[in-house]
């Protein structure tokens, strides 16, 4: 076997189409399971730039005699098309999964849906160019509650004009889960959303038997799955495949600088170009053509406060209001 060439320095550098590569499929603390080309998996820890690696990434590694923890370290990391990172409060993004094709915002009629966090998890995805939907899971809760009804589709009711459906599901009962799959069946996507809005339900919906390979995943390690994985990457039987990160509690926006918050609001741009001032904030200046597009409903009122509360959030620079 070809070994990565070393660089003057040293350090290993990996030689494309030749060193042993493959993505990374699951991220167990240390651990990342490498799925390589031809269908082996291979538990690695990673060093150097290869400490960077997450779920979703497609990675260089060096096989290593076979330890109880390993039996490879990852040394690179190739290039990503974008990634998903939350800042977590310190100087530094934590990158939660990387090379998606679709953001799939999970949101429930229990805890009760509400536009913010769609809002922030659109920025997120619009920054990084991936495309966006959302899913209400627990409508069978729906069912003779009009009021609760009316209110989940007055929170909904912005998104599929500006590009990001819905779709109504109940991972319970079984509803909506075909056509969630159907809508999944190319490339890879990634859940996001509350704690106990459903996502695992939603991937036991989706990918029926999963339980019991998660029970052999922790057989094997000895460990609980979700008790220690950050994020796993599973392959769905009507093709594509689904990225859940269970360990992810919050997220507050990363890499957005307050004056490029707007133009993540795709329904402002038109108005944005016509407001007075070239720098408008569409806050208080006058002749703001965004907030003329407000006051008449052109722009949905709750897409706008929501601009306005997440633009206090990265001005602060912390974590305020950041809450999933
Ligand atoms: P997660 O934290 O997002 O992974 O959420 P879970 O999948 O653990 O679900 C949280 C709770 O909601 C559990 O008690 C589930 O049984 C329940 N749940 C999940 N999906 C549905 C659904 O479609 N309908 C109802 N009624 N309950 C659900
Ligand atoms: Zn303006």
């Amino acid at each position: 076997m070809l070994r990565p060439r070393r660089t003057s320095a040293g350090e290993r550098r990996p030689t494309p189409g030749t060193a042993p590569h493959g993505r990374v499929i699951l991220r167990q603390g240390p651990v990342l399971t490498v799925l390589t080309p031809s269908g082996e998996r291979v538990p690695c820890l990673a060093k150097g730039k290869g400490k960077a690696a997450v779920v979703g990434d497609g990675v260089y590694f060096t096989p290593m005699p076979p330890t109880e923890l390993a039996a490879g370290i990852i040394d690179a990391v190739a290039p990503r098309r974008n990634q998903l990172a939350r800042s977590d409060g310190t100087q530094r993004p934590q990158i939660i999964a990387a090379n998606l094709d679709r953001l799939v915002v999970v949101v429930a009629v229990e805890p009760p849906a509400r536009g913010g966090l769609i809002d922030r998890l659109l920025v997120a995805a619009h920054a990084q160019g991936i495309p966006c939907c959302i899913v209400l899971n627990k409508i069978d809760l729906l069912e003779d509650d009009e009021d609760t009804a009316e209110d989940l589709d007055e929170v909904l009711e912005p998104y599929p004009p500006l590009g990001n459906p819905v779709f109504r599901v109940s991972a319970a009962t079984g509803e909506g889960v075909a056509e969630l799959g159907a809508l999944l069946a190319t490339g890879t996507s990634i859940l996001v959303g509350h704690s106990g809005v459903g996502k695992t339900s939603l991937l036991n919906a989706l990918c029926p038997g999963l339980g019991e390979r998660v029970k052999a995943l922790s057989d094997a390690t000895g460990r609980g799955v979700h008790t220690t994985t950050s994020a796993a990457l599973f392959a769905l039987p009507g093709g594509g495949e689904l990225i859940d990160c269970p360990g992810v509690r919050m997220f507050a926006l990363w890499g957005v600088e307050p004056a490029d918050l707007a133009r993540h609001f795709v329904e402002f741009a038109p108005f944005a170009v016509q407001c007075r001032f070239a720098n408008c904030r569409h806050d208080l200046e006058p002749g703001c053509a965004v907030v003329a597009a407000v006051e008449d409903e052109t722009i949905h009122p709750a897409r706008y406060d929501s601009y306005l509360r997440l633009r206090a959030t990265v001005l602060g620079g912390e974590l305020r209001g950041a809450d999933w």
